[in-house]
């Protein structure tokens, strides 16, 4: 382990901008990064998750809702971040609280061993032991894919929307998006000027105009104990995609595995009507998994503990699931990363 990780105060896992609101919320505390406190991420030096999405990829949150309190966003308010601009934004967040992300270390696990007063943090770097942990390691963390996706075989490629990055990525002429969501929205829209695209939409989402994300996706309402509602799409509609000739279908329910005996795996898929189709190429815009699958199962228990976990000095910072609606945007974040900011200070 390297020397730098050993007996810190904290230690922040992600360097996203749920771990540095972290960061800057310590900072305020009084805690100075690497001595108190330090961040490491899994990633290259200056990945961050917004530099895999699509290359045209523009941020639903205005300017004004894109920073994180520490820093002002710069420029016009009104307009929206690409997802180039925020890579840099975060740098210099980064480097304005004085963190140097410790990059290219994983963690694989955490837990509470002897009286429970010190935790003990295994890493690719290996073990290091501290008195709080914060797990920033993103809402949106893995794909979240259909049990049977991976029996559909197609002539192009079937990918999911986290792998999609530009329309030549999609060799065949056709291509089905598998979700109805802002991801899916988006995609389908960029494709539709290149391709014939097919979107598969299980619950037709409200529309909210774009001016409204700050609210309809970062609001404080508390949802507590339940399942949070599926966001709306914001600015683009399924009407105006069908417009725009978008096909709109029924939700996929699974692979039609064909008879032939040419056919040891399905090409085809069949929707909720009954109908099937057999597309070109596939993207599956079917969300996400959350990142804390490394974390002990006796802190998994989400819901109405507002960033703490029953593992003393084990904290999340990002999850609705952990904490409220919201919290996984940038403007929503700061919430969450003052709360473990103000429990790390007044732990003994
Ligand atoms: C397609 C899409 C569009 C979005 N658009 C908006 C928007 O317009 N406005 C908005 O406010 N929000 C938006 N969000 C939501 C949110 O802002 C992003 O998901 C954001 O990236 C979350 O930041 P984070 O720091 O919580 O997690 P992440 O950005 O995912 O950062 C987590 C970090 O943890 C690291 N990590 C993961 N696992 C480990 C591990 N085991 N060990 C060490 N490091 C690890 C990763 O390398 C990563 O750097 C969008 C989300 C998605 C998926």
């Amino acid at each position: 382990m390297p020397t730098s990780l050993a007996r810190r105060r904290a230690i922040i896992v992600g360097a996203g901008q749920s771990g540095l609101a972290v960061a800057a919320a310590l900072s305020a505390e009084g805690l100075r990064p690497q001595q108190d406190f330090v961040v490491i991420d899994a990633a290259a030096p200056g990945h961050r998750s917004w530099s895999s999405r699509w290359h045209s990829m523009v941020l639903l949150s205005d300017a004004r809702h894109s920073a994180l309190p520490t820093r002002r966003y710069p420029g016009d308010q009104r307009s929206h971040p690409r997802v180039d601009e925020m890579v840099d934004y975060l740098k210099v967040v980064e480097a304005s609280i004085g963190v140097e992300t410790a990059w290219g270390v994983r963690v694989t696990g955490a837990e509470r061993r002897g009286d429970g007063s010190t935790l003990h943090l295994s890493t690719t770097a290996g073990e290091v032991q501290t008195r709080n942990i914060v797990c920033a390691t993103g809402a949106a963390a893995h794909p979240r894919l259909p049990e049977w996706a991976s029996a559909l075989t197609v002539p192009g490629v079937a990918i999911h929307s986290s792998s999609y990055q530009y329309p030549r990525q999609i060799p065949t002429p056709d291509v089905l998006v598998i979700g109805g969501g802002n991801s899916g929205l988006q995609i389908a829209r960029e494709l539709a000027a290149s391709h014939t695209v097919t979107m598969a939409v299980r619950t037709r989402r409200a529309h909210r105009p774009l001016a409204s994300y700050p609210l309809a996706a970062g609001g404080r309402r508390p949802l507590f104990g339940g399942d949070l509602r599926p966001e709306p799409v914001f600015g683009d509609s399924y009407e105006r995609l069908q417009q725009a000739g978008v096909r709109i279908a029924p939700a996929v329910a699974g692979v039609h595995i064909a008879t032939a005996v040419t056919h040891a795996r399905g090409g085809a898929v069949t929707f909720e009507d009954g109908t099937t189709a057999s597309p070109g190429s596939v993207i599956f815009a079917t969300g996400y998994l959350p990142g804390d699958d490394w974390l002990p199962d006796e802190a998994r228990i989400r819901g109405t503990r507002r960033t703490t976990t029953p593992v003393p000095g084990l904290f999340v910072a990002g999850f609705p699931q952990y904490s409220r609606r919201g919290v996984d945007t940038i403007a929503g974040v700061s919430a969450d990363a003052t709360a473990i900011a103000h429990h790390i200070i007044n732990r003994p």
